[in-house]
């Protein structure tokens, strides 16, 4: 796997297409486009770190490419860096106006594309540092609570498009007896033992757009994406068996003396009017696991 940062040059002269790929294909995996709907295709196929791109191109010029990438949220974050010979200020202002970071105007220098390359990979690469953080529980790894609100909203409209397909469960975890757990056996003790249920209610999950979140502190909440109520019920308990599994030592839990999780589960409905009613009716089956006893999981209606 090439891990060099990936820069589609998109331009239909081969001359132009063979001198950034000499100027910048030592350090950088550069592939090229010959025009807009080539470059789409490849776009579509792997996601480039950042973009070269040519604005005076047959069929479809540089300044509509640049606005389809820019109007969709798999491929607006891909910075865009006009090189054109157009070069008056009207037609900088439009590229730029179009979303592109940069405008640079042909016969080029090489040092300053090669610069202006690192400068705004560099900034790519900041912007997608912050934002994974931005999603991230820093203790578990786990998507926080604002991305699993993101998720939910998306998934939430996905199934009342196609209810047929897209129809999704949520599941409401929280651990039994957590506090106990802290107070006898420390808070390092605890949040490793955070880390070890996380592993392995993630393992159960198998859906490649399944979730799971941590939703509080010894809370999670996991998103089985396309699912039939009978299937989440059935993900929950497993769930809720695999916890048990890993046998943690819990003196001060009441009953079988290991670290346990009770689980309430949802199902999208096409009368269910939001995420919140959703999770509400989850949070009340979590309850209702809670006061049956712990270690299980119910599911909502
Ligand atoms: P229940 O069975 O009813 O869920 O009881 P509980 O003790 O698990 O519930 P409670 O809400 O009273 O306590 C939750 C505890 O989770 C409180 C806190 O000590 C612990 N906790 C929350 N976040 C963290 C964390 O990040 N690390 C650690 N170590 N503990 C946490
Ligand atoms: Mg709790
Ligand atoms: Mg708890």
């Amino acid at each position: 796997m090439n891990l060099d940062p990936y820069i589609l040059v998109v331009d239909d002269q081969m001359a132009i297409i063979e001198a950034l790929g000499e100027l910048l294909g030592e350090q950088h995996d550069v592939r090229f486009a010959l025009s807009a709907q080539q470059a789409l295709q490849q776009i579509e196929r792997q996601t480039p770190d950042l973009i070269l791109l040519d604005i005076m191109m047959p069929d479809m010029d540089g300044y509509e490419l640049c606005r389809i990438l820019k109007s969709r949220p798999q491929t607006t974050e891909i910075p865009v860096i006009f090189i054109t010979a157009l070069a008056t200020p009207a037609q900088e202002t439009r590229g730029l106006d179009a979303g592109a970071v940069d405008y640079i105007v042909k016969p080029f220098n090489p040092a300053i594309v090669r610069a202006r390359v690192r400068n705004h990979l560099a900034l790519k690469h900041a912007k997608d540092q912050l934002r994974i953080l931005a999603q991230t529980d820093s203790l578990t790894g786990l998507a926080n609570r604002r991305y699993l609100f993101e998720r939910l909203q998306q998934e939430f409209e996905r199934a009342g498009a196609l209810p047929e397909i897209a129809a999704f469960g949520i599941v409401l975890l929280d651990i039994d007896y957590f506090k106990r757990f802290n107070d006898s056996q420390g808070h390092l003790a605890g949040d490793f033992c955070l880390q070890r249920v996380t592993a392995a209610v993630k393992a159960e999950l198998r859906h490649p757009n399944d979730l799971m979140a941590r939703y509080g502190g010894e809370e999670f909440c996991c998103l089985l994406a396309e699912t039939s109520p009978e299937k989440a019920r059935q993900i929950a308990e497993r769930i809720c068996a695999c916890v048990a599994e890993l046998a943690i030592p819990h003196p001060k839990a009441p009953v079988r003396h290991i670290v346990t999780i009770s689980a309430g589960v949802a199902h999208w409905h096409p009368e269910c009017v939001s995420v919140e009613a959703l999770l509400q009716i989850a949070d009340q089956a979590l309850y209702a696991a809670k006061a049956a006893g712990r270690n299980q999981a119910y599911f909502g209606v």
